[in-house]
């Protein structure tokens, strides 16, 4: 028989989300790796996807999103972020962040093209990269403090380079980007003329006055800007997997051409459901970073408790911890010990690097879980007092 598996997927390893949630749930552990809520979702949005559903919306949505949700989310980025966005020419809805970066990369890239990402990255990046042939100039991110280093941002470029991915809030950094990275980013784009695609999948979850700022609100650059986002997070369903991508008209047409045939459209009665969900007010996007924050708290001082050195979260619902103080310098074997001897998953950071700039002493921890299976993590990971060195 022929090799079933195609020499372009040969090097992609199976997803490290995946593999932890498996061994989480072969072991029993409470399981802080995928970040996914053990929550229910808001009853309001479930209650409008139930009645789009009943009233036969069951059929393909057009390609580009349901009207009424491309609407919505026009006037979302208007109130909240003052953008203007033609719903009917530059907002295209698609099957979650993960479809939007698929159909983005593919739909804007040639086989040869480059691309600059920073390290540590989020894992679908690199996969589709390899799917089309586009590559990946990734760059790391200044350790500890997991800032943008200008030096070597400015020695990515290429003449080759026809954009750079950028994640704010950062998975798995927890680095909500300011004001002066993004303007780098911005200014650098434009000597270059590349594009810039950002993925804002947790815009609403920022702690600490970190405020997320979408660097296509930068006037001079924002029809160089493909904005993706998704409604997993904001409204705790990463299930549903509806996501979206902003861009101007011309750009807007390349992403629509490959969105036709990956996914064609997504979930109709969820789109529904989602139109319904952001005329929901500002409370909810309060009371979101509230229960977050505590939540954020309450796993942050576990950590911290058993001789974990953390790192500040300033958006996403990740806490990063460096694992040194336990005698490990694998954070895969760490994590492996985690769950079958503390009975708690995390991530292992090493599969967010490259070879080239690789680490191994970080692990990632998410907190978006009930309370009491936070606290029940916080009293296992007691356990880990007996390991440190
Ligand atoms: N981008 C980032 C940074 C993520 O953490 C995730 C995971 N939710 C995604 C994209 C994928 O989002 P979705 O579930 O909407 O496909
Ligand atoms: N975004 C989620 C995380 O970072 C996982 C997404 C997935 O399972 N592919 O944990």
């Amino acid at each position: 028989m022929k090799d079933p598996i195609s020499q372009k997927l040969k090097s992609i390893p199976v997803s490290i989300f995946s593999v932890m949630t498996n061994l989480a749930n072969k072991h029993n552990a409470i399981n802080l790796s995928q970040g996914f809520p053990d929550f229910p979702m808001p009853d309001f949005i479930k209650e409008a996807a139930y009645k789009a559903i009943k009233d036969d919306k069951n059929q393909y949505a057009p390609s580009i999103g349901i009207p009424e949700l491309r609407k919505e989310l026009s006037k979302k980025y208007k109130t909240f972020y003052n953008l203007d966005y033609d719903p009917n020419k530059e907002i295209t809805v698609l099957t979650g962040a993960t479809e939007a970066i698929t159909s983005v990369l593919l739909g804007m890239h040639d086989p040869g093209d480059e691309i600059i990402i920073f390290e540590p990255y989020y894992d679908a990046y690199m996969a589709v990269c390899q799917f089309n042939g586009i590559i990946p100039k990734t760059i790391p991110l200044d350790y500890p403090n997991f800032t943008i280093n200008k030096s070597k941002l400015e020695e990515a470029f290429s003449s080759k380079t026809k954009s750079i991915l950028i994640n704010t809030p950062n998975n798995p950094t927890t680095r909500v980007f300011n004001k002066e990275e993004l303007r780098l980013i911005g200014d650098l784009a434009v000597d270059h003329d590349v594009f810039i695609i950002t993925d804002e999948v947790y815009e609403h979850i920022t702690f600490n006055g970190n405020q997320h700022i979408p660097i296509a609100s930068f006037s001079d650059i924002r029809d160089r800007v493909i904005t993706i986002s998704s409604f997993a997070k904001t409204f705790s369903a990463t299930g549903w997997k509806i996501g979206y991508a902003l861009a101007s008209e011309e750009v807007s047409k390349s992403i629509r051409l490959s969105h036709q045939f990956i996914t064609f459209c997504s979930a109709t009665p969820l789109q529904y459901a989602y139109a319904e969900a952001l005329k929901t007010d500002r409370s909810f996007y309060i009371n979101l970073q509230n229960e977050y924050k505590k939540r954020r708290d309450i796993l942050s001082k576990g950590l911290v408790d058993v001789g974990f050195e953390t790192f500040p979260t300033e958006g996403t619902y990740y806490i990063v911890a460096d694992i040194t103080p336990f005698g490990f310098n694998d954070d895969i074997k760490f994590c492996e010990f985690l769950i079958k001897d503390i009975g708690v998953a995390a991530i292992p950071m090493s599969e967010f690097y490259s070879k080239q700039y690789k680490r191994k002493n970080l692990v990632r921890f998410c907190f978006c879980k009930k309370i009491k299976n936070l606290e029940m993590a916080n009293q296992r990971l007691q356990k880990l007092k007996e390991y440190e060195s």
